[in-house]
């Protein structure tokens, strides 16, 4: 099969097996150069471990550190001739790679949030790895099925008053006006349930009663924060309402790992293009203006850059953290430079059809949006045929 980008609206509905591939290579390529990172963790578990930062993450454990890992994931395979979701290709070529270099991988694909799931992952854990060091949690996603059975949503929207703003068709480039009204009570509510922090207290709560928790255990969270342009549609919206549960969330955990002498922390990671990036409204024009900034300046990052430095400068560096009033590690220093946020907030409101290209980075930010899809690496020849049905060992659900 020729597998060409299908794109509607944000969404790419096809993927490309061997991009994706290439994709996974050079992100393990990059933390392969910065060598063993000594005192990082041996055996990990990470919840969303598919794509964006949680598959940065898993690669950082497994390639600098040697880490054992069990990766969490909702993806979809191949099925009549439709191409399997980027994840899929990705978790399965990340797989492959771990196997290859003698590293212990697993990986349990379906809802995080059932209960289901956290006990086929504790059965895993207590049968081939005894216990785990890290646990990092980096799910985004959509709805929540609560233990009730009912399904909650998330919704990117704002609070209090309503978003005017500009967003960018994929397809056509043109900039389109988008104004979106501020949310409901219950859909503030609702955001939170999915978003907030209650189910990373639920895994480390289950994982803890089953004695899965190794001494000095250690367990992330990310979050976003943005600056002054984006608080309207992230921070004081209704996702930001589910980020700042996350420090509450973070103090309920810490005092839960006190009997295994553990650690909980909120990582502020910087504003990149990922599947779940892709779908909050506005941000491809703060994303297109700061990718322009930052590679101006030559501190652009990846989801992998970010996690290998948040590995090698704070984590496992023993050095002390760089940690913000509120306990928070920073990694969205370099996205809030005064230089940088001058870039953005200068152009905010002046980016139109005409200087789209002279004054943002959205042919780059174009690319980071094909490439998440395994589309328009100079490796691949997509002119070849491909077999879209890509195996991937799993691990079983009840
Ligand atoms: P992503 O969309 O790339 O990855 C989300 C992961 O969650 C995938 O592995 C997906 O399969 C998994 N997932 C979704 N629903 C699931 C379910 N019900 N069960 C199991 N797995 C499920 O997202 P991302 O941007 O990497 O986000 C990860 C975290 O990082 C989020 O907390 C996000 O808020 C945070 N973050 C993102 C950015 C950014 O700019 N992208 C910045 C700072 C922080």
């Amino acid at each position: 099969m020729i597998i060409q980008p299908r794109i509607k609206g944000f969404l790419c509905t096809t993927a490309h097996p061997q991009g994706c591939a290439q994709d996974v290579e050079n992100q393990i390529s990059r933390v392969r150069a910065g060598g063993l990172i000594k005192a990082g963790p041996r055996r990990v578990l990470v919840i969303g471990s598919s794509g964006g930062y949680g598959l940065a993450s898993r690669i950082s454990a497994a390639f600098g550190c040697s880490a054992a890992t069990i990766g969490v994931f909702f993806e979809r395979a191949s099925k009549k001739g439709r191409t399997a979701s980027a994840g899929w290709y990705k978790s399965a070529a990340f797989t492959r790679a771990a196997h290859d270099a003698g590293l212990y991988a697993s990986n349990f694909n379906g809802d995080a949030f059932s209960a289901e799931m956290k006990s086929a992952v504790i059965d895993c854990i207590k049968r081939d790895l005894g216990q785990v060091d890290m646990v990092i949690y980096s799910l985004a996603a959509p709805a929540r099925t609560l233990p009730s059975g009912e399904t909650v949503r998330s919704v990117l929207k704002p609070i209090g008053e309503a978003f005017e703003g500009t967003t960018i068709d994929f397809n056509t480039q043109q900039l389109r006006p988008l104004t979106l009204e501020p949310a409901e009570p219950e859909e503030i509510a609702d955001t939170v349930k999915v978003m907030g922090g209650e189910d990373w207290e639920d895994w480390i709560k289950a994982l803890l009663e089953n004695d899965c928790l190794a001494e000095g255990c250690l367990t992330t969270n990310y979050t976003y924060l943005g600056s002054q342009v984006t608080w309207p549609i992230y921070y004081h919206g209704t996702i930001g309402k589910a980020k700042e549960d996350l420090d509450r969330a973070a103090a309920s955990v810490v005092s839960a790992l006190q009997g295994v002498a553990g650690k909980a922390h909120v990582v502020v990671m910087k504003g990149l293009l990922t599947q779940a990036a892709s779908a909050i409204p506005g941000m491809s024009v703060y994303l297109s203006l700061l990718f322009r900034a930052m590679k101006g300046a030559g501190t652009h990052e990846g989801c992998i850059e970010q996690t290998d430095r948040l590995f090698r400068t704070q984590l496992f560096s023993g050095e002390p953290l760089r940690q913000d009033k509120s306990g928070r590690i920073r990694m969205d220093d370099l996205e809030l430079d005064d230089a940088i946020q001058d870039y953005v907030r200068r152009y905010w409101h002046k980016v139109n059809q005409e200087n789209l290209g002279e004054l943002t980075d959205f042919e780059g930010y174009r690319q980071a949006f094909l490439q998440m899809h395994g589309f328009d690496f100079a490796e691949v020849d997509y002119a070849l045929d491909v077999e879209p049905d890509v195996p991937m060992p799993l691990e079983g659900v009840e």
